[in-house]
C-alpha cells in the first residue's frame, strides 16, 4: 500500500516537472524547485531521468545572477512521436505528430465504398505505414472515431458511416500494435486538440463545434474532456431543428445534421454540384441561393450553440469542419444569434472564433489524447 502511494507521488512530481519544462521556453532546475515547492534534490533526480531518456535536453546557461550560472532545460519535441488518426471524413488520414503538435509525416487512404471489415484493415494499413515512417519512439496511438464511443473500453458503440456497431476497436489495435491506444469521438478529440495545441488564452474551458460529415460538439471543462454518461456529450447533430424536416440517418426527422452536415449541404444545394469544393466555389462567387442555404445552416447551428452556452457558460467557442470554410459570415451569424438569444451577461463574455488547428484538428486532437494520457502533458 505504502509503495503504491510512493509510486503515485513520484509520478505526480514527475508530471509536474515535465509540465513546467514543457510550458516554459527554457527553465532551470532552481526555478522549477522554486515554482513547484519540490526540493532541489528531487527536481534534479527527476530531471536526470528525463535527460537519460532523451525527453529533456540542456540548452545553455541562464544569465548569471552572481553565483554559478544555472543550466536551462527544454523538452526535446522530436524525441518522441505520437500517432494521430482521423476516421471522420471521406478518407482515413493519419500523421506522426511531435510533442508540440507539429505534423512530421502524414498518410491517407480512401475510405469510401468500403465495407466494415475492409474499413478495419485500412485502419491497420494506415497505422502500419505511419509506424514505418519513423525510427523515433512512438509513445501511443490516438484515434478520433465518428460516432458513439466508449473511451474507457475502446468499444465503438455505433459509427454509422463506417457501419461499425459494438466494435472493440481499442482491443483490436492494442493486440496488433502492442502500444498504448486511445480512442474518443472525433468532436471530443478535436476539442482536446484545440485546447492543447490551439489555445493560448489560459481558459480552462472550451467548446469545439465541428460541422463536417457529422455535426457535433466537444466540451473541455476544467482542462478535462467531458464525455457524459454514455460518452455522448455534445451530440448536438441530432437536436431537432425542423419538426417536419427530412429523415435523418438516426431515424428521427429534422435533425441539425439534415441541415448543416456536408452531405446535407451538397444534397440540398439549389444548384447542381458534385462536391463540397463546388459548393464552396458557388458560395464564394456569391450565388444568392447558395449563400441563403449556408446562412440557414449557420442559423440552425447557432440554435444549438445558444443552448450550450446557456447551460455550460463556457466562454470560448471554436468552430471547425467544413462549415467553417464558408468563412466569417458563419461566425457572425452565430455571434449575433447569441447576442439576441442568450442572457446578455453570458453572451457578452462569450467569444466565437474559428478553430486554430484547421483541417488537421482530429489528427492533432487524437495525438493530444496520447500526450495527455502517456506523459500527463496538458
Ligand atoms: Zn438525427
Amino acid at each position: 500500500m505504502k509503495k503504491s502511494n510512493q509510486e503515485e507521488t513520484r509520478q505526480h512530481n514527475s508530471r509536474l516537472v515535465l509540465n513546467m519544462i514543457y510550458h516554459s521556453a527554457e527553465i532551470s532546475r532552481v526555478e522549477i524547485a522554486r515554482r513547484s515547492g519540490l526540493t532541489r534534490t528531487t527536481v534534479s533526480q527527476i530531471v536526470a531521468e528525463f535527460i537519460d531518456s532523451g525527453l529533456v535536453i540542456e540548452t545553455g546557461q541562464a544569465p548569471s545572477q552572481g553565483g554559478k550560472p544555472a543550466t536551462l532545460l527544454q523538452v526535446d519535441e522530436n524525441s518522441r512521436m505520437l500517432v494521430g488518426i482521423d476516421l471522420a471524413e471521406s478518407q482515413f488520414c493519419g500523421a506522426l505528430v511531435n510533442l508540440r503538435g507539429e505534423i512530421v509525416e502524414r498518410f491517407c487512404l480512401p475510405s469510401e465504398t468500403v465495407n466494415s471489415e475492409e474499413a478495419i484493415s485500412r485502419v491497420y494499413r494506415l497505422i502500419e505505414k505511419l509506424l514505418e515512417l519513423t525510427k523515433r519512439p512512438v509513445i501511443g496511438i490516438g484515434v478520433g472515431v465518428p460516432g458513439l464511443m466508449d473511451p474507457s473500453s475502446g468499444i465503438v458503440r455505433q459509427a454509422v458511416n463506417l457501419n461499425w456497431r459494438e466494435l472493440p476497436l481499442g482491443k483490436l489495435l492494442q493486440e496488433r500494435f502492442q502500444r498504448p491506444i486511445y480512442l474518443a469521438n472525433d468532436c471530443q478529440v478535436s476539442a482536446l486538440g484545440e485546447y492543447t495545441f490551439g489555445s493560448a488564452t489560459g481558459d480552462q474551458n472550451l467548446i469545439l463545434i465541428k460541422a463536417g460529415r457529422g455535426v457535433g460538439a466537444g466540451i473541455v471543462s476544467n482542462g478535462q474532456l467531458f464525455h457524459g454518461e454514455n460518452a455522448g456529450a455534445g451530440e448536438i447533430g441530432h437536436i431537432k431543428i425542423e419538426p417536419n424536416g427530412e429523415i435523418c440517418r438516426c431515424g428521427n426527422r429534422g435533425c441539425l445534421e439534415t441541415i448543416a452536415s456536408t452531405r446535407a449541404l451538397i444534397q440540398n444545394a439549389p444548384v447542381t454540384i458534385d462536391t463540397f469544393e463546388d459548393l464552396l466555389q458557388a458560395y464564394h462567387v456569391g450565388n444568392p441561393k447558395v449563400v441563403a442555404m449556408v446562412e440557414y445552416a449557420a442559423q440552425a447551428l447557432s440554435e444549438t450553440v445558444k443552448h450550450l452556452v446557456s447551460i455550460l457558460n463556457i466562454q470560448q467557442i471554436r468552430l471547425a469542419g467544413n462549415l467553417s470554410h464558408f468563412g466569417n459570415q458563419v461566425l457572425e451569424i452565430i455571434r449575433s444569434n447569441l447576442q439576441s438569444g442568450v442572457l446578455p451577461a453570458l453572451a457578452e463574455s462569450t467569444r466565437v472564433d474559428m478553430a486554430i488547428l484547421g483541417d488537421d484538428i482530429v489528427i492533432l486532437g487524437a495525438a493530444s489524447l496520447v500526450l495527455k494520457n502517456e506523459l500527463g502533458l496538458l
